[in-house]
């Protein structure tokens, strides 16, 4: 396994790859890494010649009271744990190198950076497609893959890749869980043992409410009242940035329920933000 931390060498490498018909799966990570990631990692050496995980926390995606300084570090473990699974290339750069002192150009995709998390964290998504792009550029991958965890992220990449012309195929991958359903998240190494068995009301809420719309419900009203009453009982959330039904390409609230929903969640559990979200569709399942 090659660690490269200098972009233009890592541009290099791939470059040649390509000239001799490889092809390069590519899963971006903030690093700290856990089973979800990992299932990234195996979808890209299975559908690929050459992989490659980057772990870059990008300041940029942070707001100036976010937790830039206290995201969890730990680039020994997860070298050792990318090395057991056969991963080819870890692209590891400065951040000096990917934003130097002269950088002026960023990437916005409008509309649905705008709607949920966006709406809480001004200017997060401009800096997750601000470096999500310069990665691309960088690794120049066939095929890159994301997790639907992150659903909103998912869309926004696959919009830009598309809106760029990038020539890559984004993949959006099932969210791994733990076994009582709690997403899997590296921001859930924050969580107390009282906050850590509080948190599995997200998987419960987004379940109840998917149960609901499967029984026939169509009240979207209704289903976002359930949604929010579950989460409010729970003396450990200390606030539910949104909770509700949503249009899965628009991301724009529903107000009634047709085809594809998106069930989505973020909530504050202590100071630790978490995020859920499950695809429906009530009427196929029916
Ligand atoms: P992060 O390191 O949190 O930026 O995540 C890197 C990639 O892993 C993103 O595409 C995430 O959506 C994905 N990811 C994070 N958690 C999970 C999970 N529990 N299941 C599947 N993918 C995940």
């Amino acid at each position: 396994m090659e660690i490269i931390r200098i972009p233009r060498i890592m541009q290099d490498t791939s470059r040649g790859y390509v000239l001799r018909g490889r092809t390069i799966g590519f899963v971006p990570t903030m690093g700290a890494l856990h089973e979800g990631h990992i299932s990234l990692v195996r979808m890209a050496k299975q559908d690929n010649d050459i992989t490659v995980v980057s772990i870059f926390i990008n300041p940029i995606q942070f707001g100036p009271a976010e937790d830039f300084h206290k995201y969890p570090r730990d680039t020994e473990g997860d070298t050792e744990r990318l090395q057991k699974e056969g991963v080819d290339i870890i692209f590891l750069p400065e951040i000096s190198s990917i934003f130097p002192e002269n950088f002026l150009t960023y990437v916005e995709v409008e509309k649905i950076s705008e709607r949920l998390c966006g709406t809480f964290r001004p200017g997060h998504f401009k800096g997750v497609a601000t470096v999500v792009t310069k990665l691309l550029n960088i690794v120049k991958p066939t095929k890159a893959y994301f997790g639907q965890k992150d659903f909103q992220q998912a869309i926004i990449i696959k919009q830009l890749a598309k809106d760029l012309d990038m020539n890559v195929d984004i993949v959006v991958c099932p969210t791994i869980r733990e076994r009582d359903g709690l997403a899997m998240s590296s921001r859930n190494a924050y969580l107390d043992k009282k906050q850590r068995e509080a948190s599995t009301v997200i998987y419960k809420c987004l379940k109840e409410a998917s149960d609901l719309m499967k029984s026939g419900i169509i009240d979207v009203r209704y289903i976002k009242g359930v949604m929010h009453d579950k989460l409010l009982k729970e003396s450990s959330v200390s606030g539910v940035d949104y909770a509700g039904v949503y249009d899965p390409v628009t991301l724009d609230e529903l107000s009634e329920i047709k085809g594809d929903t998106l069930l989505a969640v973020a909530v504050k559990i202590g100071e630790t933000r978490l995020l859920d979200n499950m695809l429906v569709n009530a009427a196929k399942e029916r």
